[in-house]
C-alpha cells in the first residue's frame, strides 16, 4: 500500500497513484555479448558517441529527478561495463543527495576487472546475467564463449564485498527447462539470489510469441519436483516485481518476475532513460521523451523536472496501453536499457 502522505507529497505519482521512486539509466547500446533474444547478430547501428548522454549530462539529469522524489538507480545498457570510465559515474551518482540504492545490472564478464572500483566508488547492489551453466549453451544463447568469465566475474563481486547478489536468469520454452535445477543449486551453494524472468516481446527480430514464454507456474513445478516445495514469501507493501518463494526445507529462495503471466504493472513505479537521453515511463511506451534536447540546449532545472512530470503524467494504466493488451513495439532490451 501506498502510504498516503507520500502520495499527495510526490511531484512523482501518476494518474493512478503510483509513486515513481526508481530510474534505470542505460549508459551504453553496445555490448561484448549478442545474446540471441536481444541482438541481432550482425549488422546493429548502434548509437555514435555524440548522441549518447555524456557522464555529467546523466548528472545533471539525475540531480532534477532526485529532488522530485527518485531515490533508487539501476545503471544498465546495452553492457554498462563495455563504457569507458563508467565507475566515474557511479562515483558521481552515489553522491547526488536523495539516492539511498545505486545498483547495476551487468551480463558479468568484466566483473573480475571492475567489482572492486565499482563497490569504492559507492555502488551498492549488483544484478548478474546467467541464463545457464553449461559452456555450449552459453555459446549458443550470447554466440560468445565466455561463461569461464561470467563465473569468474561473480566470483570476483562476492570477493569484492557485494552481498546479497541477484542472478538472473531469462526463462525460454525448449532452452531453459534443464537449467532451473543446476541454476537452482548454483546459486544456493554460493548465497546468490536467483530469480526467473519471463520472456517478454522486446526482442531483436521479433521472434517472440507466447510460445516460448517457461511461465513462472511452470519453473515452480520443476522446482518442486525436482528440489522439494517451496512456499511464497511476501514481503509487506513490496512494491519489488519479483514475487519470492523460499523452499521449506530451508535451502534458499528463488525470485519469479512474471512479467507476461503476472505483469505488475499496477505497482510500475519506474522510468527509463535511455543512452540517447530519452525518457520512457514504460517499456512498451511508444512516446518518448527527449530529455537530450533540453540538457544541450540550456535548459533549466525547471524544465528538466517539467518534462519528467510529463512523462509521469502520462504514463498509462498497464503495459503502454490504458487496456492492459501488448501494442507490439520495435525496440529491444538492449536500446531501452533492461
Ligand atoms: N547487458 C546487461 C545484462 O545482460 O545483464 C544489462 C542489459 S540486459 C538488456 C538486462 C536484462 O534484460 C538481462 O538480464 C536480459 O536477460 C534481459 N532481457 C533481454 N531481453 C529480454 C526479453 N526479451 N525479455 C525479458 N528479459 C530480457
Ligand atoms: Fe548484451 Fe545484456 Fe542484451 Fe545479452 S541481454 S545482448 S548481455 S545487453
Amino acid at each position: 500500500m501506498l502510504n498516503p502522505e507520500r502520495r499527495t507529497l510526490s511531484p512523482l505519482t501518476d494518474r493512478f497513484g503510483r509513486v515513481h521512486t526508481d530510474l534505470r539509466i542505460s549508459v551504453t547500446d553496445r555490448c561484448n555479448l549478442r545474446c540471441y533474444y536481444c541482438m541481432p547478430a550482425e549488422g546493429v547501428q548502434f548509437h555514435c558517441h555524440d548522441d549518447i548522454l555524456s557522464y555529467e549530462e546523466i548528472e545533471r539529469f539525475v540531480q532534477v529527478a532526485a529532488r522530485l522524489g527518485i531515490r533508487r538507480l539501476r545503471v544498465t545498457g546495452g553492457e554498462p561495463l563495455v563504457r569507458k570510465q563508467v565507475t566515474r559515474l557511479v562515483e558521481m551518482l552515489a553522491s547526488v543527495p536523495g539516492i539511498d540504492d545505486l545498483a547495476m545490472t551487468t551480463n558479468g564478464i568484466l566483473l573480475t576487472q571492475y567489482a572492486a572500483a565499482l563497490r569504492a566508488a559507492g555502488l551498492d547492489r549488483l544484478n548478474i546475467s546467467l541464463d545457464t551453466l553449461s559452456r555450449a549453451k552459453f555459446r549458443r544463447i550470447t554466440r560468445r564463449d565466455e561463461l569461464p568469465r561470467v563465473l569468474e566475474g561473480i566470483a570476483a563481486a562476492q570477493r569484492a564485498g557485494f552481498e546479497r547478489i541477484k542472478l538472473n536468469a531469462l526463462a525460454i520454452r525448449d532452452l531453459s527447462e534443464d537449467e532451473i535445477v543446476p541454476l537452482t543449486r548454483f546459486a544456493r551453494e554460493r548465497d546468490l539470489l536467483l530469480r526467473f524472468i519471463e520472456f517478454m516481446p522486446l526482442d531483436a527480430v521479433g521472434r517472440w510469441n507466447n510460445h516460448w514464454v517457461l511461465s513462472g507456474e511452470e519453473i515452480l513445478e520443476i522446482l518442486s519436483r525436482d528440489l522439494g516445495p517451496l512456499e511464497p514469501v511476501c514481503p509487506a507493501g513490496s512494491a519489488a516485481p519479483a514475487s519470492e518463494y523460499r523452499f521449506l526445507d530451508g535451502g534458499g529462495w528463488i525470485g519469479l518476475i512474471r512479467s507476461v503471466t503476472r505483469p505488475f504493472c499496477e505497482r510500475c513505479d519506474r522510468l527509463r532513460l535511455s543512452c540517447d537521453g530519452k525518457l520512457h515511463n514504460c517499456l512498451f511506451s511508444t512516446r518518448q521523451w527527449d530529455a537530450r534536447k533540453l540538457l544541450r540546449s540550456g535548459g533549466t532545472p525547471e524544465q528538466l523536472a517539467e518534462l519528467i512530470r510529463a512523462a509521469v503524467g502520462a504514463k498509462k494504466k498497464a503495459r503502454g496501453t490504458d487496456n492492459g493488451e501488448f501494442a507490439p513495439i520495435d525496440r529491444s532490451m538492449y536500446q531501452i536499457g533492461g
